[in-house]
């Protein structure tokens, strides 16, 4: 097992680093004609796997005839988020028939956002493509995508115009989710859109140095800025097997958004402070007042129970929310790798 730090160093064919070269004797001309070019890698295809057996042979059929269309060199990067099924297996299988398909072997389940992390820092190509694995992202976007690229755009998101196939609870939980991260973060997050999305070598090597672990990635790109513009398209079913993201993941990954993007979480505590302390001034004026006219029986010890509960209450959820914080804070101090990869199969050839 190997642990690989979050930017391994790759060079895209035609790339020298900036170390000096010692002077070394002038080489006949010739030998440099003969020797093979590596081949440049043009577009990388990004997609993370976790127990998607099913459905990758399907995904490399469509991702090849939508790729090959473009008569440009290109790879599909799959990385095994700690998949309970034969997803390495068929990786594998599919790496045999055509080397084009490159994959990495988490050593564990990482999350979704990681492996995505992992894909970009092993990818090559002078745009990177992220998309689902199971088919809800039509591969035949990919072409309109890369029409934009081509038209100058850094970043092309796909925005959902239409999400067949979804319960409604996950429906109005994205919704709200989408436009609350609008309102409170500083950026600005298309709303509607997920991580499917083409981004430029520049975005991808920008990306590349943001170390944060609890990753939005999807925010992360709209930060990096550049020009972006956005693609509509209808979000398909699962292919097959299930979703990867309970409502437990998904409250992880909304917080990671909101924590990640914003301080309004840590504000509303000063808020809620402020306002109670206002309140309850103004409430000790009324009842010095109520005294001196002599009304004794102004507040009954019910009254005095349910304020101090209420205080409690604000109180320890203000301690949980410094607590979000500061346990992302903890975790970014530890500073450890952000993923650990088992093996990492196909991206030595080229
Ligand atoms: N995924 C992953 N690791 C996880 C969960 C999901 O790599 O822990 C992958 C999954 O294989 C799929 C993509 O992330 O390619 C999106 O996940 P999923 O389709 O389950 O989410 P949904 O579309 O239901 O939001
Ligand atoms: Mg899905």
């Amino acid at each position: 097992m190997k642990i690989v730090s979050s930017s391994p160093m790759i060079l895209n064919a035609g790339e020298t680093t900036s170390v000096e070269q010692p002077e070394r004797p002038k080489q006949p001309q010739i030998e440099s004609a003969t020797r093979p070019t590596k081949p440049r890698i043009r577009y990388s295809i990004i997609a993370p796997c976790w127990n998607e057996e099913k459905n990758l042979p399907v995904l490399y059929n469509r991702i090849k005839m939508v790729m090959d269309q473009t008569n440009d060199n290109w790879e599909l990067v799959l990385i095994n988020d700690g998949s309970r099924d034969n997803t390495v297996r068929i990786m594998h299988e599919l790496h045999l028939a055509d080397p084009s398909v490159r994959y990495i072997d988490f050593a564990r389940n990482f999350g979704h956002q990681i492996a995505v992390t992992a894909g970009m820092d092993y990818a090559r190509g002078d745009a990177a493509i992220l998309i689902d694995a199971d088919l809800q992202d039509p591969p035949e976007l990919i072409l309109e995508m890369i029409k934009k690229w081509q038209e100058g755009y850094e970043v092309v998101y796909a925005i959902r115009a239409a999400r067949k196939g979804e319960t409604w609870f996950k429906l109005f939980t994205a919704k709200l989710f989408y436009r609350l991260i609008y309102r409170i973060t500083d950026i600005e997050i298309p709303l509607d859109t997920g991580d499917f999305r083409l981004m430029d070598r520049k975005v991808v090597d920008t990306l590349k140095q943001i170390k944060e672990r609890h990753r939005f990635i999807r925010g992360l790109t709209s930060w990096v800025g550049f020009n972006q513009t956005g693609v509509t398209y209808v979000r398909e079913e699962r292919h097959a097997g299930e979703t990867g993201y309970p409502f437990r993941k998904m409250l992880k990954f909304a917080s990671d958004a909101i924590t990640g993007f914003s301080y309004l979480p840590l504000q509303l505590a000063t808020l809620l402070g402020f306002s109670i302390a206002t309140l309850s001034g103004i409430g000790i004026v009324g009842v010095i007042i109520a005294r001196i006219f002599g009304n004794q029986a102004f507040f009954g010890q019910a009254t005095t129970l349910v304020m101090v509960l209420f205080l409690g209450g604000i109180q320890l959820i203000s301690l949980g929310i410094i607590g979000e914080y500061l346990g992302r804070i903890y975790d970014e101090v530890k500073g450890r790798p952000l993923y650990v990869v088992n093996e990492a199969v196909g991206f030595q050839e080229t």
